[in-house]
């Protein structure tokens, strides 16, 4: 497996890649050479400890076999911006990493983390001329987590059994299901001011978190992980990722997070459960959001 941008949230995903020894080689790509060399230098010596896993710094050519490949280059949002402020100038970066894998790394299944997430895979979709299901987003997997984690909290149980989903857009106009949030079958019940408490809590996490140290990456390092060991071991789990949607609740023309399942093809195959009218309302903003958004960049 390759991962393309060996920043804070590259890295991260690489290094939740090796601890779990999800993969037997991984390889990082970055425009600034030495810090993937030095970062594969600085990982490789853990593999007395881990098991034989091949780190090490590469360029496209050395993609060629590689199953997978994450990309998180280009920039994240600092205090004060939005995901889509990110637009113009992360689009040109992925628009020439696509370019490059398409020609070095044909086969390979591609997950995008950079931000925003959704447009920017609707667009490499576009771009790219990957069969159908071989590049999605990473979406809404990491609101779905943190949705998850809140939910578990505020019930004192395991989030691992809290079946939970955040769709729509991976941003403000996220869209928290709590239609089918349930808990071993049983519907969650919280109050309205605690569903309220948890919503925002998981649409503002990442503008926390910056606020504090700059940066989001070890939460969605493990996200990404997680992801790919869903690929290489062709496991068929559902997650939230970001795929075009192609009329699914009469939505078109945009990317976004529904369940999909994940094999090692990629996406398998897109569900789209049965939502109730206000739930389906607020993908349809949350789908103009990202349309508005990708037309006033130019980018329609
Ligand atoms: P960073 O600035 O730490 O790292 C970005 C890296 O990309 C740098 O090392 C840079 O040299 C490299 N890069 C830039 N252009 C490149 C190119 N053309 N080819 C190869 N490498 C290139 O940023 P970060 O904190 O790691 O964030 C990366 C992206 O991940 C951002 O867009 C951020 O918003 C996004 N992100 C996504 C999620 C998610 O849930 N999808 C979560 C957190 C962050």
């Amino acid at each position: 497996m390759a991962v393309i941008g060996a920043g804070s949230v590259g890295v991260a995903a690489a290094y939740a890649i090796f601890t779990r020894a999800a993969a037997s080689e991984i390889l990082l790509l970055d425009r600034d050479t030495a810090r993937a060399e030095g970062h594969a230098m600085d990982l490789v010596q853990g593999t007395a400890l881990v098991g034989r896993i091949n780190v090490r710094a590469a360029s496209y050519p050395d993609l060629a076999r590689a199953q997978v490949v994450v990309v998180t280059a280009g920039r994240s949002q600092k205090r004060g911006e939005t995901r889509l402020d990110l637009l113009r100038g992360n689009a040109e970066i992925v628009r020439e990493i696509i370019a490059e894998l398409d020609r070095h790394a044909p086969e390979a299944v591609v997950l995008l983390a950079t931000n925003p997430v959704d447009i920017l895979t609707h667009l490499a979709v576009r771009w790219s001329s990957r069969p159908a299901g071989r590049i999605f987003g990473s979406g809404t997997t990491l609101d779905s987590a943190r949705f998850r984690a809140l939910i578990g909290s505020a019930l004192d149980v395991s989030p691992r059994s809290v079946h939970a989903y955040v769709l729509g857009e991976h941003g403000d106009s996220q869209v928290p299901v709590w239609s089918h949030a349930a808990l071993g079958g049983v519907p969650v019940a919280l109050e309205a001011e605690e569903r309220k408490r948890i919503e925002d809590t998981t649409r503002n996490a990442a503008r926390e978190i910056i606020a504090r140290k700059g940066h989001t990456d070890l939460a969605i390092g493990v996200v990404i992980a997680h992801l790919v060991h869903a690929v290489l071991t062709d496991e068929r789990g559902v997650h939230p990722l970001s795929v075009p949607l192609e009329g699914r609740y009469g939505i078109g023309d945009v990317a976004m997070s529904v369940p999909c399942v994940l094999g090692q093809h990629g996406i398998v195959r897109r569900l789209a459960p049965e939502l109730p009218p206000h739930e389906v309302a607020a993908l349809h903003a949350s789908a103009e959001v990202l349309r508005a958004a990708t037309r006033d960049a130019g980018l329609a």
